[in-house]
């Protein structure tokens, strides 16, 4: 339909000052494409809604009329003020019509879709591909998922380099979130500073390495402002449908609670929502079965030096098995390698989850206390690589 929009609108354009040439190249439309093209043309020139039918019919009076009034008036009338005198005073379908240049009305309609700063789909318009793209998803059983981006202390942005500067880095922002998106996910402003995209037939492994692919060049973008350099980072969130919820307020609930957490985890990080009371876990896990040294935080002497095999990882926590229980609530150091540094990264966690799953035989969860943004990018590197693999 939209190409059939197009196809139209450049023939209005384009034979403006020749109302037969138009009518024929109209109706040459209609012969190639069927009786939808009758259905856009009302569209476009009076914002009707039709059936296929009554467009058709409409199309062939409104023309008749046409010639019927150049007749009585001894004169070629305009095809508008055709439709015009026809939907007012035969059809009676129009009691008030307005008069507008279609440009004008084109970019008016424009900018109700589009927000000006960004290019990106109008919060308006959002609203409205979201509740169609969620019914699709639902009907087809096809999973979608929600990215919620939120720019980092970007008010300290506007205060240290004032409020252009900050349009202009938004605007780098949503070109990022642009390119790293497909076309046919959506991306929109969805307020000040908060984009978010929809991204249809995704689930939530996926739409992590696109939400991390955007964050990292989002961090590595650097905006030269008069002498100095303008650095950003961005949190964001995610859920997914149907896991999280099926609805568009449920989704956008979820994933807006996913970026609160990853603001709170120290921001410059994806979060993916998970239901804490559905004992659902909050990261991507990934298989990862890697030789790691696990040791009591502080003192080093509750469990002294604990060589074991991890067997998953993720964004906030590791899982790995023990000959013998770990108490809850135990803070461990953990060395994990990588295989991203030279070094294995060390991190510091909290003993979460002890389950006995043989003899002599336990699985210790592990949930890493606030780690620093060098050991979130390593960690993250990391488990990109595994999905990489995997894939
Ligand atoms: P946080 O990391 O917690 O998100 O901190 P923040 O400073 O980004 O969050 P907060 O919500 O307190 O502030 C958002 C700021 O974004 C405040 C507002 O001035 C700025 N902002 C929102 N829309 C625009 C815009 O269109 N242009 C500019 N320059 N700034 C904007
Ligand atoms: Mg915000
Ligand atoms: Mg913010």
């Amino acid at each position: 339909m939209e190409a059939i929009r197009k196809t139209i609108l450049k023939c209005l354009d384009d034979f403006s000052f020749d109302d037969n040439k138009l009518i024929s190249e109209l109706d040459c439309i209609i012969e190639k494409e069927g009786d939808k093209a009758c259905q856009v043309i009302f569209s476009v020139l009076i914002h009707l809604d039709l059936s296929s039918d009554k467009a058709e019919s409409y199309w062939k009076q409104i023309v008749s009329h046409r010639d019927d009034m150049g007749e009585s008036l001894g004169r070629s009338v305009n095809l508008r003020t055709a439709i015009c005198d026809y939907f007012c005073t035969i059809n009676k379908f129009m009691i008030n019509p307005t008069i507008i240049e279609i440009r004008a009305l084109e970019d008016a309609l424009y900018s109700l879709s589009y927000d000006s700063l960004t290019g990106l789909y109008s919060r308006r318009a959002f609203d409205e591909i979201f509740l169609r793209e969620t019914e699709r998803a639902n009907r087809y059983g096809k999973e979608l998922s929600v990215l919620f981006f939120d720019i980092d202390d970007f008010k300290m942005t506007n205060d240290t380099f004032g409020h252009l500067a900050g349009d202009d880095a938004l605007e780098h922002v949503a070109s990022i979130v642009l390119e790293g998106v497909r076309a046919i996910d959506i991306a929109s402003r969805y307020g000040g500073e908060e984009i978010v995209v929809i991204l249809p037939e995704t689930g939530k492994t996926e739409a992590f390495l696109v939400g991390e692919r955007i964050r990292e060049n989002v961090e590595d973008l650097k905006l030269g402002y008069k002498e100095e350099i303008i650095s950003l980072t961005i949190s964001g969130g995610l859920a997914t449908l149907p896991t999280d919820a099926t609805d568009t307020r449920g989704l956008i609930r979820c994933s807006d609670i996913a970026v609160y957490r990853a603001k709170e985890a120290g921001k410059n990080n994806i979060v993916i929502f998970s239901d804490y009371s559905e004992n659902k876990r909050s990261y991507v896990r990934v298989d990862f079965a890697a030789d790691i040294c696990v040791k009591e935080a502080y003192s080093g002497e509750k469990i002294g030096t604990l060589e074991s095999k991890s067997k998953d990882l993720g964004m906030g926590g590791l899982l790995f098995e023990c000959d013998h229980p770990i108490d809850i609530d135990t803070k461990v150091q953990i060395q994990i390698p990588t295989g991203i540094a030279n070094k294995p990264l060390m991190v510091f966690g909290i003993v979460v989850r002890v389950e006995k799953i043989g003899t002599n035989q336990f699985d210790i969860g592990i949930s890493f206390i606030k780690a620093d943004n060098a050991a979130r990018n390593e960690l993250s590197e990391c488990i990109k690589k595994c999905l990489t693999e995997k894939k």
